[in-house]
């Protein structure tokens, strides 16, 4: 299937000169959804992943339908300060600023696999941190799922040394 035709190009958002991909044409296409879902679960079979990451907010929707699909547990990466239990936390640079990622700290257990999941993948910085997280309490960074990718922002520097899947990727 081809995503290109589904994905909408919002220019301008959220600022000037800013072109923005939009997945929710794709959530709302059901044909494209099934497509993203068969493409996760056959590149990251269930026997291969403990435990599915969804990164918050985009990333829950397929993280969600790749954990119901496979039986496997699903687990949030979550913007700071939203998790009620102890965390683990990630800061990291921005374009203007820092933002912060966090994991309920015993959703990490050392030795097991997770498969973490986004929507885009842009500079990577939001997916290093999650990753880190997940090295930090001694746990594996299986693989990384996203949607989009935008590999002339060169996420490769930050996330190369993980396999990564991407469905569609913008030049
Ligand atoms: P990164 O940390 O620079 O890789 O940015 C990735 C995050 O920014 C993801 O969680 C995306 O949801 C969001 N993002 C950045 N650009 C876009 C876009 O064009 N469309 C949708 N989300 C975007």
């Amino acid at each position: 299937m081809n995503l290109d035709t589904v994905i909408a190009k919002i220019p301008d958002f959220p600022k000037p000169g800013i072109l923005f991909y939009d997945i929710t044409t794709v959530f709302k296409t059901p044909a494209a959804l099934r497509f993203c879902l068969e493409q996760i679960c056959s590149h990251f079979p269930a026997e291969e992943i403990d435990g599915v990451v969804g990164v918050e907010s985009r990333g829950f929707i397929m993280s969600s339908l790749y954990a119901h699909e496979t039986q496997t547990p699903l687990l949030l990466a979550r913007k700071a300060g939203k998790l009620p239990g102890k965390t683990v936390s990630k800061k990291y640079a921005l374009e203007y600023g820092t933002a912060t990622m966090e994991m309920h700290v015993e959703d990490i257990v050392a030795g097991k696999r997770y498969l973490i999941v986004d929507d885009l993948i842009a500079t990577g910085g939001t997916l290093a941190a999650v990753a880190h997280m997940i090295e930090q309490q001694g746990g594996e960074v299986a693989g990384i799922f996203s949607i989009i990718g935008l590999p002339f922002l060169q996420y490769e520097e930050k996330i190369g040394q993980y396999r990564i899947i991407t469905l569609q990727d913008y030049h």
